[in-house]
């Protein structure tokens, strides 16, 4: 590094570390207004005044069911589209730098039962290094730390050559619809930094799922003759078996560098099983609905196939399911995994701006989730990577915080890669 350099670097963390009040200020009274999955409408309010006081350009982006229609494979079926816009922020560059889009999603999940939180789910208490709130994780915080960013090089005064997007998104936790909708209205960028919270590790690569709705036959009989019916159940455990079998035999078999670290790197969950209707009679179907993982290199159609296949040739074993073949249907959100090349231009950008701000590499891991990464690079055809403040952890859950040194931290390294990525106009 040159002396510049490392003036530039104390320069950014003395202004971030100035400015933490009004961080934390922002990142306060976007987790006191709720903004569960659906409801975005007020939060975004509140947004698109942060952007407007950040001399960004507002606009909104609202997704429309017909615009969505053809997507519901990506995102999922929605069902509330009105009071749900997508806040986007514009400043353009002087010219000649490279663009980004930085993206972050305002919906969270429920608060739960607050009697499991020991602080105010909506009040955004700080205490200590932790600031305590629904979404303070997931991920306002996020949203937060790059419009921090933004204020950095302002009060430095540095202009940057490229422009700079950023989005505010909604519907994030139910498959995306946000995201894509600001895809859709034609923004793009030369690369996109999500920041959802992955403890300020680079994620270049994120998983798939899948969810499918398995349905059973059986035949019903009263209890006393058990014998005469078929049991929906019983018929099922055995398909049930095999595919905790499957999930084994994936993560030994399936290799990706970035996911070696994971135990279960393809989880597959049965979330809902219904079978029967009374104690005292033989149960004469069974619904399973359940979820199976995806790992990138994996493709959702031939994937498909695949489990089809192994589901109706554990079925094959049973002569009653041969006469009385059970039913799978695919629902709700087919989400593809995505990648992008851990060598790509906006990885080594980041990796050198974390670098420079801690002194050292950050990890790069592959997650097991899916997220609206899968979004920008698969339709919206831009390299998309994701790192930022908070532990994925923390969030979804009772007591969700953010460690407030770590936001700052994620401030200074998108002050540097903004620098390093867009250029800096003379
Ligand atoms: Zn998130």
């Amino acid at each position: 590094m040159t002396a510049r350099d490392t003036d530039l670097t104390a320069a950014i963390a003395r202004v971030v570390e100035a400015r933490r009040g009004e961080t934390l200020r922002l990142l306060q009274d976007f987790v006191r207004v709720p903004c569960v999955t659906g409801d975005e409408g007020a939060v975004q309010e509140v947004v698109a005044a942060a952007f407007a006081e950040s001399r960004l350009a507002v606009e909104r982006v609202s997704a429309t069911p017909e615009g969505i229609a053809p997507y519901h494979d990506h995102v999922g079926e929605e069902t509330r589209f009105a009071n749900r816009p997508n806040i986007v922020g514009i400043r353009r560059g002087a010219g000649g730098g490279r663009s980004i889009l930085l993206n972050g999603h305002v919906d969270t999940v429920e608060v739960g039962d607050p009697a499991t939180w020991t602080r105010d789910p909506l009040g955004g208490e700080i205490v200590g290094d932790r600031l305590y709130g629904r979404g303070a994780c997931d991920m306002k915080g996020g949203i937060v730390s790059f419009i921090a960013a933004l204020e950095t090089l302002d009060a430095l005064g540095i202009r940057l050559r490229g422009d700079v997007t950023v989005a505010a998104t909604v519907g994030e936790e139910d498959g995306g619809v946000g995201a894509l909708a600001v895809i859709l209205a034609g923004y793009r960028a030369d690369a996109v930094l999500i920041t959802e919270p992955t403890r300020l590790a680079l994620v270049p690569a994120q998983g798939g799922s899948l969810v499918f709705r398995l349905t059973v036959p059986g035949r019903a009989a009263h209890a006393a003759v058990r014998d005469e019916g078929v049991s929906a159940l019983e018929a099922f455990l055995p398909i049930f078996e095999d595919l905790r079998a499957l999930e084994r035999d994936r993560n030994a078999t399936l290799d990706h560098p970035l996911y070696a670290a994971i135990a279960n790197k393809v989880p597959i969950n049965i979330g809902v099983v219904r079978a029967g209707n009374w104690a005292s009679t033989v149960p004469e179907s069974l619904v399973a609905e359940g979820r199976i993982g995806l790992i990138p290199g994996e493709e959702v159609a031939p994937f498909r196939a695949f489990i089809e296949e192994r589901i109706f040739g554990v079925a094959a074993q049973n002569r009653w399911l041969v006469e009385n073949p059970p039913t799978l249907e695919w629902f709700g959100g087919q989400f593809a995994p995505a990648e992008v090349p851990a060598d790509a231009p906006i990885c080594r950008a980041v990796m050198a701006a974390h670098e420079r701000v801690t002194g050292a590499p950050p990890t790069v891991a592959g997650v097991p989730y899916g997220a609206d990464m899968r979004l920008f690079i698969r339709l919206g055809e831009m390299p998309c990577v994701m790192y930022g403040a908070g532990d994925v952890n923390h969030a979804h859950r009772a007591d969700e915080h953010i460690s407030v040194p770590e936001l700052l931290t994620a401030t200074r390294t998108i002050a540097h890669l903004l620098i390093d990525w867009c250029g800096v106009a003379e």
